[in-house]
C-alpha cells in the first residue's frame, strides 16, 4: 500500500445497480501504460495507488472507473474511453466544487457546472427555455436549470426531483464541456445515465467518500 492510501479511505466494494464490483487499490507496474482497470465479466475495479501520484488523481481514476461500471450496467457500454474520460472528470468537478450531497434530498438553489454557476428553480410551469425535455429545462444563455415539480398533475417525490436535477446537470455538462462533440453523446438517453449516476453515487456515498478523501 502507498503512502496516499495509508490516510484514505475508499471503499473495497461498489455497488452498480444489481451488481456489486470489487475494488482493488494496488501499485501497478512502473511501466504500466493505465492507471485505473474495468471489467464488468469479472466485477472487478482496479486503481493505481502508485506513492508518486497525487490524491486528486487517485481519486479522479477511482471516479472514472466507476464511471465505467456505470456505462457497463446502465448503458450496455455505449461510450468511448473519451466520453468516459469527459463525464468523470466533469463529475470530479462536480463533486470538488459543490457541496451537494445525494442521500438527504437536498434541493439547491444554485450548482456549479464547470466554471459557470447555475441558477436552479423548481416549478410547475416549464416549457419555454432553450432544450425542453419533459421533467426538465436547461438555458444556457440565462445560466439557469429548471426542474418540473408535478406532472400530470401528481407531485414529484423529493427522490425523483433529484434524479430529475441530475439530468439536468448532465445537459448543462453536455454543453459546458462540449461532450456534443463526441458522438456517443448524440444519442444516450440522459434519463436513464441519471438514473445511474444518481444510485450508484447515493448507493456508495460516492461524494462524501471523495469529499472526505480530499480533506485528509
Ligand atoms: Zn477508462
Amino acid at each position: 500500500m502507498g503512502d496516499v492510501m495509508a490516510k484514505i479511505n475508499l471503499p473495497k466494494r461498489i455497488k452498480v445497480g444489481g451488481v456489486t464490483y470489487t475494488v482493488i487499490y494496488s501499485t501497478f507496474p512502473v511501466n504500466s501504460e493505465i492507471d485505473g482497470f474495468h471489467s464488468y465479466n469479472e466485477l472487478l475495479i482496479k486503481v493505481n495507488i502508485n506513492k508518486q501520484y497525487n490524491l486528486q488523481y487517485i481519486l479522479y481514476n477511482f471516479l472514472h472507473e466507476i464511471f465505467h461500471a456505470i456505462d457497463a450496467v446502465y448503458m450496455n457500454k455505449v461510450f468511448t474511453e473519451h466520453s468516459i474520460f469527459l463525464l468523470s472528470k466533469a463529475w470530479y468537478h462536480f463533486i470538488f466544487y459543490n457541496n451537494f450531497t445525494f442521500n438527504n434530498y437536498s434541493l439547491p438553489k444554485f450548482l456549479y457546472i464547470f466554471t459557470t454557476l447555475y441558477k436552479i428553480t423548481y416549478s410547475d410551469k416549464l416549457g419555454t427555455y432553450d432544450l425542453h425535455l419533459n421533467d426538465i429545462e436547461f438555458s444556457f444563455s440565462e445560466a439557469e436549470l429548471r426542474v418540473s415539480t408535478i406532472s400530470n398533475d401528481t407531485k414529484f417525490s423529493k427522490e425523483i426531483l433529484q434524479v430529475n436535477l441530475i439530468e439536468a446537470i448532465i445537459l448543462g455538462m453536455i454543453k459546458e464541456y462540449n461532450f456534443s462533440n463526441h458522438e456517443d453523446f448524440e444519442d444516450i438517453n440522459t434519463t436513464i445515465l441519471s438514473n445511474g449516476i444518481y444510485q450508484v453515487f447515493k448507493d456508495n456515498e460516492l461524494d462524501i467518500v471523495i469529499r472526505s478523501a480530499l480533506k485528509q
